[in-house]
C-alpha cells in the first residue's frame, strides 16, 4: 500500500515539477504557451479556466514585449494568487463566529472525508479554548455514527448521537441545545448518500432550515469535503450540495497522495469558495490551514 502512495505523490510532485519546467529559461513561442496549457488540463485546472489563464498571459507577454519564459512565471504565480485571493473573499478570516453557538455542517459524498475530518476540526478547535461538540448527522448508516463516538472519544470531545435511522435535523438541534447555555461549536457530520439524491439535498436543506432557529446565519458554515482526486467533478458535486445551503468553504481532503492541485484552482475560479484546509493523512493531526501563498509557491518552486 505505501508503495501506490508514494507512486501517487510522485505524480503529484511530477505535475508540479513539470510547471516549475515549464517556466524555464527559454525565449517565449507559441509552443510554451501550448504546453502550459496542456499541462494545466492535466492538472484538472479545468478546460475553460485553462484557456483564459493562458490568453491573460499571453496578452501580458505581448504588452510587456517579455521574451523569455522566466519572465512570465512571477506574473502566473501571482495571477493564480489573486485568484485564490479572490475566491476567499469575505471568508479570509476562516472560521470565525460572532454569537455564542457556532454551527460547522460538513457536507459531502460518501468517503470524502467528512467523519475524519470533522474529528480533525473537533481537536483544533478545542485545542483553541472552544467547547465543542460533535453530531452525528449521518443517521442513515449505523456504522457512521459508531465511528463518530471513536473519533470523539480520540479528539476528547462530545458526541451527540441518535439511533439510526432518526432524524438528522433534530441531532443537530440536540447538540445545539446542549451547548446553548454555555456556549460552544457544533461540528455535524452529515449524511453522504440517501436513496435519491433528491432525498440527500431534502434533508441537508431542512437540517440548515431547522438550526437557523437557533444560530444565526453568519454563524452557520456549511462546509464542502471534498477528495483531491474528484478533479473537474468538484464543481459539478459543489454546485449541488451549494443548491441544498449556502458554502462558505471547503475542505480538500487526501491531498497527501491525491492532488495534482488543479481543483483548487478551479473551485476557487468557478465557485469564489475559498479553500480552508486540507487533510494530508488519515490521522487527527494531518490537517492543515490553506494558504494560497504557499500554495502557488509550492506550484511555481
Ligand atoms: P466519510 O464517508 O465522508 O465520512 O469519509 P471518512 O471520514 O470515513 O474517510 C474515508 C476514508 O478516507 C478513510 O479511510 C479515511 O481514513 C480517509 N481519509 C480521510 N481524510 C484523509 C486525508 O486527508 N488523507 C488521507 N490519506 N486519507 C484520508
Amino acid at each position: 500500500l505505501k508503495k501506490v502512495f508514494d507512486k501517487v505523490r510522485d505524480v503529484k510532485s511530477r505535475w508540479e515539477y513539470g510547471l516549475r519546467n515549464i517556466f524555464s529559461d527559454e525565449p517565449i513561442t507559441d509552443e510554451f504557451f501550448e504546453r502550459l496549457e496542456e499541462h494545466l488540463i492535466a492538472g484538472d485546472v479545468g478546460v475553460a479556466l485553462a484557456e483564459r489563464l493562458v490568453s491573460d498571459l499571453k496578452r501580458h507577454a505581448q504588452e510587456k514585449r517579455l521574451s523569455n519564459a522566466t519572465e512570465l512565471k512571477e506574473r502566473f504565480g501571482q495571477m493564480l494568487k489573486d485568484m485564490l485571493g479572490e475566491g476567499l473573499g469575505g471568508a479570509s478570516k476562516g472560521l470565525s463566529f460572532n454569537g455564542p453557538v457556532g454551527l460547522i455542517l460538513l457536507i459531502g459524498v460518501n468517503g470524502s472525508g467528512k467523519t475524519t475530518t470533522a474529528a480533525k476540526l473537533a481537536k483544533l478547535l478545542k485545542g483553541q479554548g472552544n467547547n465543542v461538540v460533535l453530531a452525528a448527522a449521518d443517521t442513515f448508516r449505523a456504522a457512521a455514527i459508531d465511528q463518530l463516538k471513536v473519533w470523539g472519544a480520540r479528539a476528547g470531545v462530545r458526541v451527540v448521537a441518535q439511533d439510526p435511522g432518526g432524524d438528522s435535523a433534530a441531532v443537530v438541534y440536540d447538540a445545539i441545545q446542549s451547548v446553548k447555555s454555555t456556549g460552544g461549536i457544533v461540528i455535524a457530520d452529515t449524511a453522504g448518500r440517501l436513496h435519491t439524491k433528491h432525498n440527500l439535498m431534502e434533508e441537508l436543506a431542512k437540517i440548515y432550515r431547522v438550526a437557523r432557529r437557533d444560530v444565526g446565519e453568519e454563524d452557520i458554515f456549511p462546509l464542502l469535503v471534498l477528495d483531491a482526486i474528484t478533479g473537474q467533478n468538484a464543481i459539478s458535486q459543489a454546485r449541488s450540495f451549494n443548491g441544498a445551503m449556502p458554502l462558505r468553504g471547503v475542505v480538500l481532503t487526501k491531498f497527501d497522495h491525491t492532488a495534482k492541485g488543479g481543483a483548487v484552482l478551479a473551485l476557487s475560479s468557478e465557485l469564489k469558495v475559498p479553500v480552508l484546509y486540507v487533510g494530508i493523512g488519515e490521522g487527527i493531526d494531518d490537517m492543515a490551514p490553506f494558504s494560497p501563498d504557499d500554495f502557488v509557491e509550492d506550484l511555481l518552486g
